[in-house]
């Protein structure tokens, strides 16, 4: 049986989708990339914001229609949006299945009665806001640790959670809903499984978790933080960089962590710090615990301890209550923060949240364009500024494959374009042959843009 499995959304979501494809080969499914082919069509969902569920309503449309003249092609909807919506889903004329992320290790069983019985199945968490039991978390352990994880897009490089879930509430945010209480991962689960990706030729290994830096685990009167989990992690012959994303702006272990990223020439010089707004309003009505002149003290402490650290953020633009005072007040923060890149986005109502429960989506769609517009041109100003730190200096990289433009030969040799990336997440272009993928490759930065190094290779 043919299953194409369709993903939505963040890295967490990708690796829930490596997970299941490797689950499900084992199974003895086979995989594909055409739905025309397909007996199943798996789609990983998000539920952050309300444009990554319209796709996936507008996609169940489109495969209703299919359903028609294939009335046994089963459709299963898994992650977020399967454990928002549950009951509500299944009604769809498409939906065969609907699975949570707390569920995923019962997938291959769901499908093969789906295709037997052709009957509707519900597997979600009744009470997602409790602690998960023992036992699921004991399955969810099995799975993740049996099933192969490395990112099948890019050589050499593979993503491991550290945790799973967030006791966070930020008022706006959909996945304490979703994705139940913070659970971390036993360490000597994580460190096994970076050593067996290492094994198989894995030089990358990002720790995932929705706020990674507080990872904590105590073990035979030991307390491991996400300081440990790195050193330990970068104790794993054949392991060259460690990353870990996302991180909340936090001081319980921020300085270990950054001193484990100074000491340790794997531990990459990057820290993905979402700030949100740079209005105290704001922040207190997100229920993000900290001022914006405290964030900045902090991206202060990251640099005096790893000097050349990049830091990435985050913001959300428009969320209720946001006056132009309030922009501004993200505007400096922005302009101080010297973020290497940010992600910036429209507020975006998710039920069930409290910001939609008890507050207003008061400011209008245009405005909320022009502000994040506005911020775009900001970062884009810094990011120019600081990528020409980097010309003519000589940088490693990880090869990631052939560019988008692998055609366009600028050097006046046969190789084609690759890209690879700095430990500190700057995308690089150069010339060079593609053999070079998954392995390391010594640059010199001849051109900069704000977001792309173009180099030469040495
Ligand atoms: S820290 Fe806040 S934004 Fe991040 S996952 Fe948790 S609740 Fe959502």
């Amino acid at each position: 049986m043919k299953v194409c499995l369709q993903t939505y959304g963040c890295q967490m979501n990708k690796l829930d989708s490596a997970l299941v494809s490797s689950a499900l080969t084992d199974a003895g499914f086979s995989l594909t990339q055409s739905v025309k082919e397909a007996d199943v069509i798996l789609i990983n969902t998000c539920s952050v914001r309300e444009h990554a569920e319209q796709r996936v309503i507008s996609q169940l449309g489109h495969l209703k229609h299919i359903k028609k003249n294939k009335p046994n092609l089963v459709v299963a909807v898994i992650g977020c949006m399967a454990q928002r919506l549950g009951n509500k889903l299944l009604e769809h004329e498409a939906v065969n299945i609907v699975c949570g992320p707390t569920q995923i290790p019962q997938i291959a069983d769901l499908l093969k009665q789906a295709l037997e019985k052709n009957e509707k199945r519900l597997a979600v968490t009744e009470k997602i806001l409790q602690k998960t039991s023992e036992s699921q978390n004991q399955t969810l352990e099995t799975f993740e640790s049996t099933y192969g994880v490395e990112d099948k897009q890019i050589p050499s490089q593979a993503f491991v959670r550290a945790m799973r879930g967030c006791n966070n509430f930020c008022t706006y945010c959909i996945v304490p809903y979703v994705r139940g209480p913070e659970v971390c991962r036993p360490p000597e689960v994580i460190i096994e499984q970076i050593k067996k990706l290492a094994s198989e030729g894995i030089k990358q290994v990002t720790l995932l978790g929705q706020t990674v830096n507080s990872y904590k685990y105590k073990k035979d009167g030991r307390s491991w933080c996400l300081a440990d989990l790195l050193d330990a992690a970068a104790g794993v012959e054949g392991i060259e960089w460690l990353r870990f994303v996302t991180s909340y702006p936090s001081e319980e272990f921020f300085d270990d962590i950054m001193q484990v990223m100074a000491a340790s020439p794997k531990v990459c010089n990057y820290l993905h710090l979402p700030a949100q707004s740079g209005s105290d309003k704001i922040l207190r009505a997100m229920n993000r615990h900290y001022t914006a002149a405290w964030y900045l003290e902090l991206l202060d402490k990251a640099r005096a301890i790893v000097p050349d650290i990049a830091i990435a953020g985050d913001f959300i633009v428009g969320f209720p209550g946001e006056t132009e005072e309030d922009f501004q007040a993200t505007v400096d923060l922005l302009k101080k923060a010297r973020y290497r890149n940010s992600f910036i986005f429209k507020y975006s109502p998710r039920p069930g949240t409290t910001a939609d429960k008890k507050l207003q989506d008061t400011v209008p769609a245009d405005i909320k364009q022009k502000r994040i517009a506005t911020l775009l041109e900001v970062q884009e100003e810094m990011s120019g500024q600081l990528s020409r730190d980097y010309l003519g200096k000589q940088v490693k990289v990880l090869v990631e494959g052939l560019s988008k433009k692998s055609h366009i030969n600028t050097a006046g040799d046969n190789n084609p374009q690759l890209v690879g990336r700095t430990d500190t997440d700057y995308i690089v272009v150069f010339n060079g042959p593609a053999s070079l993928t998954g392995h390391f490759a010594k640059v010199k930065i001849t051109k900069t843009s704000p977001l792309t190094l173009f180099a030469e290779l040495l």
